[in-house]
């Protein structure tokens, strides 16, 4: 970007000046350059998005939800006319690799699309009564307005994951994104306004916490929908309490990958190097820790560390030719070297890498293995969010499942085996939203991303997903 732009809210379709004067710099995580400021709103901002969005929503559930799909796809058209300055301006404040920023605005593009099919397929349910002449029925509703709170670390997927099955159950949304990575929500929010999309159904609010808190607040908020870490989502939980909101929480994770004797060993070596490099570590699903049966543990050792130490990286913008680029922050990074080093202090093996990169400029780190002996260990238990691959050699898939299980977090798992007996296994016995077998970690729209414990209530995508969005009324009909 060879201009700094200075982005305003969009609230009742209009590009507004912020009550606030404040405003945040955004800058390259691989340059430091400094690629636009946004506005820092205040909660007379996010009010004035919300009364907006309450307004319009009114009519907006009246429409057919078959002709609220067409405006979702409206813009999912938008958005594929548009992928590569999309790409580029996710590439540019969030630091990931430009094949990936594709797939990224892509995905979101036929999110919006697979979305828009469900339509014709909200149903509702008739239930039978105790009384004669009398009938029952279910029927879902809308919630109303819908706050939704983005990350950074897929920052354009988020808001379709938001606001396409908030929209076809007919509310309206106000969309709060990451004060890392807003650039790309208001280019979406120019595209959006290219449509016949009334005006008020989305509303985009920049801002630090303090604008997430301020949605929080608003009693005519009806769901917050946030995706980020546990810390926040305990803030947003404590902060909704008051009025009752209701939450959906996508909060962080720590995922196992079981190795077991039985695996293919390259198989399970790509799918969990390919689950930490992609996004360079920073997705909340992706192998945070990997359990190996001890007979295949030095051939799976010596493969991942090799895969690993081969990760090509640098500056997203500049080369084509790598797989991974900065971590999004100065902050991410030293939080990244902050855990490595204190392993080092313990005494854990490092296999590759363990250190800052110097001689490149951005926030890099280099691909790392490490071998560690506990599950007690930080690196067994806290998300590192970068490139660092912690392996634990155990005795038995018993072991291994109970290590596994033994984390606060809920949200993805894996297992490699080539015997269908220690899959069904690991499948009835791993306490986590989702577990692939013999595959990378990474969800598909139709099914449900849900964390259980800490990392989440509620979940995305899918039926389920989509019905997060409504609420249900039960209809009592006595004829005469
Ligand atoms: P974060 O919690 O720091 O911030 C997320 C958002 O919350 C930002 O927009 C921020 O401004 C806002 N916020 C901060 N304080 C707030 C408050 N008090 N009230 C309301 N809003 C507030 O998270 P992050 O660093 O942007 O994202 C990384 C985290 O997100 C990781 O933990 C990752 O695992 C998680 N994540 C989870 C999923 C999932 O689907 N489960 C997906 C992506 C990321």
């Amino acid at each position: 970007m060879s201009s700094t732009e200075h982005y305003q809210n969009y609230i009742n379709g209009q590009f507004v000046a912020a009550a606030s004067s404040n405003r945040i710099d955004v800058v390259n995580p691989a340059s430091g350059e400094l690629l636009s400021t946004i506005p820092d709103s205040n909660a007379d901002d996010v009010n004035r998005a919300v009364a907006a969005a309450k307004t319009a929503q009114v009519e907006w559930a009246r429409k057919p939800a078959i002709e609220r799909a067409g405006y979702l796809r409206r813009i999912a058209t938008k958005l594929r006319e548009n992928v590569p300055a999309l790409a580029r301006t996710i590439v540019a404040e969030q630091g990931k690799v430009m094949g990936l920023a594709e797939v990224e605005v892509n995905f979101t593009a036929d999110y919006l699309d697979y979305m828009a099919e469900w339509a014709r397929r909200i149903e509702g349910e008739v239930i039978t009564s105790d009384r004669p002449d009398e009938t029952i029925f279910l029927q879902r509703k809308p919630i109303g307005v819908i706050g939704g709170i983005l990350p950074w670390n897929f920052p354009f997927f988020l808001i379709g994951r938001k606001l396409a099955p908030a929209l076809v159950t007919g509310n309206a949304i106000v969309i709060k994104p990451s004060e890392e990575t807003p650039n790309n929500a208001f280019e979406f929010a120019k595209l959006v306004a290219e449509t016949d999309l009334p005006a008020g159904v989305f509303n985009l609010v920049a801002g630090t916490g303090a604008s997430g808190a301020a949605l929080c607040d608003n009693k005519d908020v009806g769901m917050v929908s946030f995706t980020g870490s546990v810390e926040t989502g305990k803030r947003i939980m404590a902060a909704c309490a008051a009025n009752v909101t209701k939450v959906n929480l996508e909060l962080g994770g720590k995922a196992p990958a079981i190795v077991t004797a039985n695996a293919d060993i390259d198989l399970a070596v790509k799918a969990i190097r390919d689950s930490r490099i992609i996004n360079t570590g920073q997705v909340c699903n992706c192998a945070e820790r990997v359990y190996v049966e001890r007979p295949v543990a030095d051939e799976f050792l010596s493969k991942i560390t090799a895969a690993m130490s081969a990760t090509k990286y640098g500056d997203p913008l500049q080369d084509a030719d790598i797989e991974m680029g900065p971590l999004v922050n100065r902050q991410g990074l030293d939080k990244v070297a902050a855990m490595v080093d204190a392993a080092k202090s313990d005494g854990v093996n490092v296999l590759c890498g363990g250190e800052v990169v110097a001689d490149v400029a951005g926030h890099h780190y280099q691909p790392t293995v490490l071998q560690v002996d506990s599950n007690q260990h930080p690196l067994m238990q806290q998300e590192i969010f970068g490139p660092v691959l912690p392996v634990m050699i155990v005795d038995s898939l018993d072991e291994a499942l109970q290590y596994a299980n033994d984390t606060e977090y809920g949200l993805t798992s894996s297992i490699f085996s080539k015997d269908a007996d220690e899959i069904m296994k690991a499948c009835r016995e791993l306490k986590f939203g989702e577990t692939y077998v013999n595959r990378e970690h990474f969800e598909a729209m139709q099914g449900y991303h849900a964390g259980t414990r800490k990392s989440g209530i509620g979940g995305a995508d899918g039926k389920h997903g989509l019905y997060e969005y409504t609420e249900t009324q039960v209809v009592y009909w006595q004829s005469r």
